[in-house]
């Protein structure tokens, strides 16, 4: 295996064992909860949008190692950033996965880069997707 893929299967793994920003808002200012019937994954993301930042974010969930660590990495980034900023990366983050853009195209999504490679895997695709479209339904109702 190549020293880059080992270590984002490090940070993969390590995000599936201590997933950040675990739990549920008091008061979301947007939520959903989305399963993903191919794997069965749930996510349920709440997101609490401040003067368009988001002040806060936090999501609990089931299932496989890559939609539960795309979660948790997800909110760490997104945690403190404004909502432009958000619908960036989500934008970016989809053309990685689906091919339209290269990883190295990508440095702005920092250690997300490390889910570049489930692209190659069509069945997992929409398991790395989940909490991003569980984001974008929270970001249109907030
Ligand atoms: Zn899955």
């Amino acid at each position: 295996m190549d020293p880059l893929d080992e270590l984002y299967q490090e940070l993969i793994l390590d995000h599936h064992k201590n997933p950040r920003c675990q739990g549920c808002l008091q008061h979301p200012s947007g939520s959903a909860k989305l399963y993903n019937p191919l794997c069965g994954d749930q996510i349920a993301l709440g997101v609490s949008v401040k003067n368009d930042k988001i002040e806060d974010i936090a999501f609990t969930g089931q299932g496989c190692s890559i939609s539960q660590s795309s979660a948790s990495m997800m909110a760490e980034f997104l945690k403190g950033k404004t909502v432009d900023e958000a619908r960036g990366a989500l934008d970016l983050y989809v053309g990685m996965l689906k091919g339209t853009r290269n990883p190295d195209e990508c440095d702005a999504l920092g250690d997300l880069v490390a889910l570049a490679g489930v692209r190659k895997h069509s069945a997992r695709i929409r398991c790395a997707m989940l909490a991003w479209e569980a984001l974008e339904q929270c970001l249109n109702k907030s």
